[in-house]
């Protein structure tokens, strides 16, 4: 059995957690998108571990994919691996020759465009090596191998960016670039290939999603959105696996909502209430440490993303946050130039949320805590499956 784990709001819904607690149970885990933008913490022996490139699931032991869908920052990911020896974990990962390269000038690139656009980026080259892929001059991993291929789509690439890149920065990153190949040069495959033929012989896979739902390139809350697939269709696209080999797509929900960077949130509230739920919830970006926008439950948008991805079953997660709280407003539809939406639309700017105020919980032993998940469950018309309550592996209830 093959499963997909898909990020149902805007990232940040406690993927790498849910990751880690299934990793156990399959033989490889994989991701298909997106590159250092991703943050996953992971509580290991006491110490947090943030992961950007590398599937949490390594520290279970399993085999980590980086697909083809990916773009890479090698160094990054070299240090990445680094930091994991030092706490005594030596990861097996498997890198697409397919994959891309960030490359400096991306990085570059990425700074630049967002005091422009004001899209909030992460600013570690994501859009512009998806820029560069499109474009047809981006740089596979596969490219490195021959030098003067290399060096000929650099100087492509620093055309294309408008900056000025003098021909011994250009050979810099060069070298650079294949130094860092060749030292990863062990752990380069054609990973479609051998994740299908792991996947015939029994293998199992967990799709390691990263970003959520809305942060989708196609259905996001564009144009601010990451530049690559979110939901579970970019397994297919990004790993080369069918879709009739993703058997189930847990979705993973925070038990409200944030939001890293700039574009429509609804449920988004500010002032004290605000502070105190970013305060309880430790809402700090992974990748950035911004300060995360917080706000409300949207089961608009849940219900979106439970559509989307084809959803089996749900896991939530942090909901020892909303500990001692009265009562907890939930978005239940929008109103959007005088219409009632369960599904949002195109654009939700400029839409109102209505909210059901649901009693509040103090434990998950609490009648309440049972009655909130049964109103998700029924609002989403799909089974909560997990429930996550603590950053620790064991503060989880499977149902
Ligand atoms: P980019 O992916 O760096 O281009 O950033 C585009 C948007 O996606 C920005 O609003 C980022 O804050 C957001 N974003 C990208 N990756 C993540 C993530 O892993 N978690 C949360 N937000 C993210
Ligand atoms: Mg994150």
């Amino acid at each position: 059995m093959n499963l997909a784990v898909i990020g149902m709001q805007f990232g940040d819904e406690g993927k790498g957690k849910i990751v880690d607690f299934l990793a156990k149970d399959f033989d490889i885990v994989a991701r298909f998108s997106g590159g250092s933008n991703a943050g996953h913490t992971v509580v290991f022996k006491d110490k947090k571990i943030k992961f950007h490139l590398v599937p949490s699931g390594v520290l279970q032991g399993k085999i980590g994919v980086l697909g083809s869908g990916m773009v890479i920052d090698l160094d990054k990911l070299k240090r990445e691996i680094e930091n994991l020896k030092e706490l005594g974990v030596t990861p097996r990962i498997l890198i697409s020759s397919r994959a891309h390269i960030v490359t400096k000038i991306h990085r570059m690139q990425d700074s630049f465009d967002d005091e422009i656009i004001k899209i909030g980026t992460t600013r570690q080259g994501i859009g512009p090596a998806y820029i560069s892929k499109v474009r047809r001059v981006g740089i596979r991993i596969a490219d490195t191998f021959d030098p003067e291929i290399l060096q000929k789509k650099l100087h492509l690439i620093a055309k294309f960016s408008g900056g000025v890149f003098s021909e011994k920065e250009i050979e810099e990153e060069a070298k650079r670039i294949r130094n860092a190949v060749m030292d990863l040069k062990d752990s380069i495959e054609d990973t479609e290939i051998w994740i299908n033929k792991a996947i015939d012989s029994g293998k199992s896979v967990l799709f390691e999603g990263s970003q959520g739902t809305f942060l989708d390139l196609n259905f996001g809350t564009y144009p601010y959105v990451t530049s690559s697939p979110t939901t579970v269709g970019g397994v297919s696209s990004g790993l080369g696996v069918p879709p009739s080999k993703i058997h189930q797509v847990i979705g993973v929900m925070k038990a409200y909502t944030t939001r890293v960077g700039n574009g429509p949130f609804p449920t988004e509230i500010t002032g004290e209430n605000a502070e105190n739920l970013r305060k309880r919830g430790n809402e700090f970006g992974a990748t950035t440490g911004r300060p995360r926008r917080v706000g409300y439950l949207d089961l608009v948008l849940l219900r979106y993303a439970s559509m989307i991805n084809g959803l089996t079953g749900i896991a939530i997660t942090k909901v020892d946050v909303l500990f001692g709280l009265d009562s907890i407003p939930v978005a239940t539809e929008y109103l959007c130039n005088g219409k009632i939406y369960y599904y949002p639309p195109a654009s939700i700017e400029e839409c109102k949320t209505k909210y059901e105020y649901l009693n509040g919980f103090s434990s998950i032993n609490d009648v309440n805590f049972k009655k909130f998940i049964e109103f998700i469950e029924k609002k989403l018309a799909r089974k909560v499956k997990i429930v996550s309550y603590g950053p620790l592996r064991d503060e989880t209830l499977i149902f």
